[in-house]
């Protein structure tokens, strides 16, 4: 076909997963892919609006090493001499108010001293003198992981890009996915906006569309975007790049230091999601207007732990459509249904952190020998070879938004 060639593998999506997918595919020695893209531009979707946290400390032992993989990534990403992630590895503090948070905080100690990642209980002195504005007086506890930090997700997927190029990618931007040819249940190709493509292997890493591209090979997929957003005060006398990113778990926030300005975000308990039915994949999900009530609330939360949030301007909002799942988990790898169609979504809003981590089980889920059962566990076929309900399925993915910092999440 005219233009773009053919191709052993087509990536659909140019966020951070997508290009993630594709860098780790082109190391494990997969030579023919091409990704496509919408839009003009990579990153231009969710992975733009996202605050580019990177946490560790998670509360299984397989979630742990996900996020520490994508750590080791970022770093060796960092040393490329063109087209780095902006990762700072500041470290990160988290703050329980209550004591059952202070107990949940010694649990997650325990879990990641299994993993191997180096996280401790330190005391207000020493968080004080690691984040000088912040009163901790009230904490009951506060959990220090020294290799966590941030990075900005579009140079994040430059960064995926460059070095994925580099193996022989190609990266066709401005191509919208229309179609997927099967024959005897296996992929043959697909139909773009710009022509045709002979491939084996379709792999979706379409964010709030990745509904709609599974169904293109007739799988019904719960993936549910649910509305996410943070506000950038305007520069606040303390601040630096430096600064250690921060979790409130017991107030629903996070945050870290965006130059000498504070970004803070939140998960609001009524969150609100979307049926990804009630928009075609040729649509774009509903635009966002500002929640300020729910902004806000989150500066109010914040203002007693640091209290010049209170008064702060607010110089941005970054907003958009994240996806949740019914259980919570990343849906990696093929279809036992339709062979050929690989997926990778379900980010559950930590997409470009455990980008890395996705690209690694991504290439272990397609591997000839068996993968792992964790790897195993987050196959779509869970979702196709099991019934469901679209209303139970959508409640279920809020709900994993809305208890993102519950205890035991
Ligand atoms: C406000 C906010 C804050 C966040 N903060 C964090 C954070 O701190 N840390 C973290 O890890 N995560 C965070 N997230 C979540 C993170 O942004 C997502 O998990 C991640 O960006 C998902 O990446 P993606 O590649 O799956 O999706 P996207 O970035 O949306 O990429 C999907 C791409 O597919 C393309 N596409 C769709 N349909 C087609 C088609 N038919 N043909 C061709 N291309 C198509 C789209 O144009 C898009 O570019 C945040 C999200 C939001 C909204």
């Amino acid at each position: 076909m005219a233009g773009l060639g053919d191709a052993e593998i087509v990536i659909v999506g140019g966020g951070a997963i997508g290009a993630a997918a594709a860098d780790a595919l082109a190391r494990s020695g997969r030579r023919d892919i091409l990704l496509i893209e919408k839009e003009p531009s990579l990153a231009a979707v969710t992975t733009a609006q996202a605050a580019g946290l990177v946490g560790q400390v998670r509360s299984s032992i397989d979630r742990v090493k996900l996020a520490m993989w994508s750590v080791a990534t970022f770093a060796e990403l960092e040393r490329q001499d063109e087209a780095r992630p902006s990762w700072r590895q500041v470290g990160s503090l988290r703050i329980a108010v209550t004591p059952e948070r202070a107990d949940e905080f010694k649990r997650l100690c325990q879990v990641a001293a299994e993993a191997g990642l180096e996280a401790e209980l330190i005391d207000a002195a020493a968080a004080r003198r690691l984040w000088p504005g912040m009163r901790l007086d009230e904490a009951k506890a506060v959990l220090w992981c020294p290799s966590d930090g941030y990075l900005q997700p579009h140079d994040l997927t430059m960064a995926y890009q460059h070095r994925a190029r580099a193996h022989g990618v190609r990266f066709a931007t401005g191509v919208r996915l229309e179609r997927i040819h099967l024959e005897h249940g296996r992929v043959t190709g697909v139909g773009t906006s710009q022509g045709e493509i002979r491939c084996e292997m379709v792999i979706n890493a379409a964010g709030a569309h990745a509904y709609h591209v599974a169904r293109l090979v007739g799988l019904d997929l719960p993936i549910v975007p649910v509305r996410h957003e943070y506000l950038v005060s305007v520069p606040l006398a303390g601040i630096r790049p430096d600064l250690p990113a921060f979790r409130v778990p017991d107030q629903t926030l996070y945050g870290r230091p965006d130059v000498n300005s504070l970004l803070l975000g939140g998960w609001e308990p009524e969150a609100l999601s979307l049926d990804p039915r009630s928009y075609a994949i040729e649509e774009t999900p509903p635009s966002i207007v500002e929640d300020w009530p729910v902004l806000s609330n989150f500066a109010e939360l914040m203002r007693p732990i640091f209290p010049p949030i209170g008064e702060a301007g607010v110089r941005h909002v970054f907003s958009g459509w994240p996806t949740f799942t019914p259980d919570g988990r990343f849906i990696i790898g093929e279809s036992g249904r339709v062979k050929g169609f690989v997926m990778a979504g379900g980010c559950n809003a930590h997409g470009v952190s455990g980008s890395a981590g996705i690209g690694r089980h991504l290439v272990e889920a397609l591997a000839e020998q068996k993968p792992s059962a964790y790897v195993r566990s987050l196959s779509p076929d869970r979702f196709t070879e099991t019934s469901w309900d679209w209303s139970d399925a959508r409640r279920k993915a809020q709900a994993i938004y809305e208890t993102y910092y519950a205890i035991g999440h």
